[in-house]
């Protein structure tokens, strides 16, 4: 059936005052959503557990997210909710944003401690992992079902009071869309399908909520942030294949926030950044489950935006959590509290998703951008995550303490190195993309195709891709040439070099037939190049290929309270002042290598010829116990009176 008739079919649904049993049976019998998704998400991410990491250093942040998501108790995660509930719990509640009276609690133990076991399990088939967060489930079913009105949270639904009533609270609907996307994640990534029961009492009791609320009423509580409430019911709506989900998504939608993004008018400045960006993935999911295409419009829009006019060359925005300035003004915002981790992870999932809706090797390129600058080297050798990412000259990484922080990016972290094969290759039917340059290997069984990716990337420059197949087959392979590289890229099949490679910035389309033990070998020169600040061109970064350069500025503070942050706080205390940004002895135009020099292509070694000598540079994703700068200060001419 066609968009249009199944549009209307949608809107009748929502028109009426309560769906029966009988309009939910012709829901799933007319509309099938998953049918529909296909039609609007051309190319789709390998079915969960399809890829596993090897060897790399990948795979090496991967096993240590997963040894502290093991270090934790699910006893002690539970103590909140089981409180909450009127059940007994003798056991020890984390602290931090976890404490017993903190208004976000839960927020990580029910809800990213969740979804970080559910892509562990999907990502590198951790069964223990997959078997303690059946343990957590099994915990909150128990709590749910003795508050017996399908609402479950750390905290009682006094909180959601206040939110009514305009009292101060944190975030009551933030932590409940974590809870509910950590069980949805729990059923569609490890079957658990008691998971998914939660999860829909949870949504239904959210429903009745806001139903029970007039619109006045709804739009100043969504003020408040609620992080994807309105993502999370669209994802409901598509598993369940239940409209009413849908209904209430809609309940979490903000004209005011929506309406310029829809007519193309950047009005953020202002915003909190990840306050902002899960509504959008939200409406990148309703353009999927509904077919609104004014849906897509606003996640394209507000994703090439913020890429472009808000974006630090790491791939990531935001200063003190906020955009604090007008479009492509980020002059005098370098300090210790940008980029907030959280807002890459979320910006990466946006990105994930509008690729699948066209295929453009853009969206890839800034996936890969953020995922080598400002997520690998975030989390530390205990699994540790950082919250900010200081841009300013003279800072070094923070982390979060093992027990007694729990913020959101210690969430967000944990989730996003439990899922580093998700992005690697992607399908468009029995076609294959391959999107990021990472050692893997996908058993696609539906199609009797082994891939294994063997790569040192980025210190190789470029992979090879070996073909296992029990028959020939034709078929489309779709690689990626990556923005960064140049016109000297070269492809070859079976040892052969193809006469011609796709522009930089575009995927290489190869079509034949494809036997056990092909192999095809991308070479994918990397280059020195340099990018201004934008709205200062005389501040700039370098970069070679995908990878941010790092001055090395001298050892990190060894005072352990600089880099461990023991407490709910976000920031070390008593921060010096930043330094003065490294100089160039060269002009804002110069070209990057007339002030770098590659030492080593191989260990990625470089040095600068900064104005007060000579300085060491690494990626920056390479750098942990130094402080650091990515950010340069250019020589400008002084004007000719
Ligand atoms: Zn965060």
């Amino acid at each position: 059936m066609t968009n249009r008739s199944r549009r209307s079919f949608l809107k009748k649904s929502i028109g009426a005052a309560g769906l029966s049993l009988m309009g939910q049976r012709a829901l799933v019998s007319v509309l099938h959503a998953d049918s529909f998704e296909r039609a609007t998400r051309g190319i789709e991410p390998m079915p969960p557990g399809t890829v596993r990491l090897s060897a790399g250093i990948f795979k090496e942040q991967e096993e240590i997210n997963a040894r502290y998501l093991d270090s934790l108790a699910i006893d002690r995660l539970l103590h909140s909710f089981r409180v909450t509930a009127g059940i007994t719990s003798t056991a020890t509640p984390y602290k931090g944003w976890e404490d017993p009276t903190c208004e976000l609690r839960g927020h990580f133990a029910g809800g990213h401690f969740l979804s970080a076991v559910a892509l562990a399990y999907a990502g590198s088939g951790n069964a223990d992992l997959k078997s303690r967060g059946n343990e957590l489930v099994a915990g909150l079913a128990a709590c749910q079902q003795k508050i017996g009105t399908g609402y479950l949270s750390a905290y009682p639904t006094e909180l959601f009071e206040h939110l009514a009533a305009g009292k101060p609270v944190w975030a009551p609907f933030y932590t409940y869309h974590k809870i509910m996307a950590g069980l949805l994640e729990m059923f569609l990534l490890s079957g658990n399908s008691d998971a998914l029961k939660i999860a829909e009492g949870m949504g239904q009791w959210a429903h009745e909520y806001f139903m029970g609320i007039s619109t006045d009423q709804r739009m100043r509580m969504l003020r408040t942030e609620y992080g994807g409430m309105n993502e999370v019911l669209a994802n409901l709506a598509a598993v369940t294949r239940n409209e009413r989900y849908i209904d209430a998504a809609h309940l979490f939608e903000q004209p005011s926030f929506l309406d310029p993004l829809a007519e193309r008018r950047d009005e953020l400045q202002g915003l909190h950044a990840n306050t902002h960006v899960p509504k959008i993935i939200g409406s990148a999911r309703m353009y999927e489950v509904t077919g609104d295409r004014r849906y897509r419009q606003i996640a394209e829009y507000f994703l090439e935006e913020v890429l472009t006019a808000r974006n630090y060359v790491i791939g990531n925005t935001s200063l003190d959590e906020n955009w604090k300035t007008s479009p492509g003004q980020l002059k005098g915002t370098l300090a210790w509290t940008n980029a907030e981790c959280c807002v890459a992870y979320n910006l990466m999932k946006l990105e994930r998703l509008v690729f699948g809706w066209t295929g453009d090797a853009r969206w890839m390129d800034a996936y890969e951008r953020a995922l080598f600058n400002c997520r690998l080297g975030t989390q530390n050798a205990d699994g540790l995550k950082q919250y900010f990412f200081p841009l300013a000259a003279g800072y070094w990484r923070a982390y979060n303490s093992a027990e007694e922080s729990f913020w959101c990016c210690t969430g967000t972290g944990a989730e996003e190195f439990a899922k580093l094969a998700d992005t690697v290759f992607f399908r468009r039917g029995g076609d294959l993309y391959v999107n990021q340059f990472i050692a893997s290997t996908l058993d696609w069984k539906e199609e009797g195709l082994v891939v294994e990716q063997v790569t040192q990337f980025p210190k190789e420059h470029g992979t090879t891709l070996k073909f296992k197949s029990s028959r020939p087959a034709t078929r489309t392979i779709h690689v990626r040439i990556p923005g960064w590289t140049t016109s000297d890229a070269e492809v070859k099949i079976n040892g052969r070099a193809l006469e011609a490679v796709a522009d930089p910035g575009s995927y290489l389309t190869i079509h034949r037939v494809w036997e056990d033990g092909d192999t095809i070998t991308v070479n994918l020169p990397m280059v020195l190049r340099q990018e201004p600040l934008p709205g200062d061109d005389s501040v700039v970064a370098a970069l070679y290929g995908p990878l941010v350069l790092a001055a090395e500025l001298g050892a990190a503070p060894t005072d352990e309270t600089y880099r461990i942050v023991h407490s709910s706080s976000t920031s070390p205390k008593n921060l010096p002042a930043a330094s003065p940004l490294p100089k160039v002895a060269a002009g804002p135009r110069a070209m990057t290598d007339q002030w770098i020099q590659v030492e080593s292509k191989l260990d990625l070694h470089f040095t600068a010829a900064g104005e007060s000598g000579k300085l060491q540079l690494a990626p920056m994703y390479q750098i942990d116990d130094q402080r650091y700068s990515v950010y340069w200060q250019t020589q400008v001419p002084n004007k000719q009176s």
